[in-house]
């Protein structure tokens, strides 16, 4: 194993929780580990939550999650500086450097910043530096948010192409039911991330301050196994966590990667979040899709919602709205229109649409 995005959850680096700080001595250990795993050649991104905690602390806030909106992300933005002070110095300790990088889901759906931030990440790790990326909380509301950092450490595993992604929370891994609830609860040792079965176990339940629980851990494992990378969620302060996973032990819950490994672009594709409108096919246009790797053609759209223009994300659904397929759509809604349901040579004879054959090209779709 490489390459490692590792993703430090805020209810491990904050234990006391509720107006808790930082805790420091554990980000001593994680950092002396990661440098460990640096110095046998790994290279190393960490993701990490814990500023909004961090700020509300300092800020003398005593439960975060009452406040609005703009004084979390105050709080975001006070608190980032005591995060990133807390790793810079620990990993001085090593002689090493941090960079601190904090992205939005809109950097990473515009492909030219897109491929801006890999750019950077890449020479950073080639620096031997530890990037240390958090969502940029100041500036994004709900609508446009990640919101938990496990997808934000999803994503960055597809964008650098990691070989694995740790998932350092304060529970050993995914349980069979809920292990706060259930004493007999078991540990899923081992598991194919795109194992339905796993849905169930997850839940939706998440803690008092990260975001993300045990549903958009698994859904983070299913994103970065797209690029191939196997996901573990363990304790995060499990003894010497990091070199045991190094050295192969078993701990937590190993999700591994069966899924077919995408292309960059289509990882791309399928990582955003915002689409713009809504396609409703017939069932000639799933199977198309699903089955024969098709682009799309408005022969197969009975309806479509949405505001988009060309070069838009939209979703496909089937008729009962189950999710088939994202895509970048050729037109926009006006024209889309006027082409539903009609085979290519009748939109050539009866409209003067002029360009692509296709409402989304094969290239810019992603079956979901
Ligand atoms: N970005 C948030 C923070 O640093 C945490 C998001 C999450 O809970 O995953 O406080």
């Amino acid at each position: 194993m490489n390459r490692w995005v590792i993703k430090i959850g805020s209810s491990s680096l904050t234990p006391g929780c509720e107006g808790g700080g930082l805790d420091t001595s554990a980000i001593d250990v994680w950092a002396e580990q990661v440098a460990m795993l640096v110095d046998s050649g790994a290279e190393v991104v960490l993701v990490s939550s814990g500023a909004i905690a961090e700020g509300c602390h300092r800020l003398g806030f005593d439960n975060n999650r009452s406040r609005n909106m703009h004084e979390l992300q105050a709080a975001a933005a006070v608190g980032q500086v005591g995060l990133i002070e807390a790793y810079e110095r620990a990993f001085q300790c090593h002689g090493m450097r941090t960079a601190l990088v904090l992205l939005t889901h809109e950097d990473l759906s515009d492909r030219t910043r897109y491929l801006n931030a890999r750019s950077t990440l890449r020479t950073l790790l080639k620096l031997g530096v530890i990037p240390v990326i958090n969502e940029n909380d100041t500036v994004v509301t709900d609508e446009i948010k990640f919101g938990d950092n496990d997808t934000l450490a999803a994503l960055v595993s597809n964008l650098v192409e990691a070989d694995m992604l740790v998932l350092l929370t304060d529970q050993s891994g995914l349980h069979d039911k809920n292990p706060t609830r259930f004493p007999d609860a078991k540990l899923v040792e081992a598991a194919l991330a795109s194992d339905p079965s796993l849905d169930a176990m997850a839940g939706r339940e998440t803690g008092a301050f990260g975001s993300g629980g045990m549903f958009t851990k698994l859904r983070a494992a299913r994103t970065a196994a797209r690029s191939g990378a196997i996901t573990v969620i363990c304790d995060a302060h499990h003894p010497n966590v990091l070199l045991s996973l190094a050295n192969g032990e078993q701990i937590g819950t190993r999700l591994s990667a069966d899924l077919k490994v995408m292309d960059a672009r289509k990882r791309w594709i399928a990582g955003q979040l915002k689409v713009s409108g809504t396609l409703t096919l017939d069932s000639g246009a799933v199977n198309a899709l699903q089955q024969k790797g098709r682009s799309l053609l408005a022969v197969g759209v009975q309806t479509s919602r949405g505001n988009y223009v060309r070069g838009d994300m939209v979703l496909c659904t089937d008729t009962n709205g189950v999710h088939v397929a994202k895509g970048l759509v050729n037109y926009a809604y006006f024209e889309a229109q006027k082409m539903l349901g009609l085979t290519s040579g009748q939109i050539e004879r009866s409209l003067d649409v002029i360009g692509e054959p296709e409402l989304i090209h094969r290239d810019n779709l992603v079956v979901i």
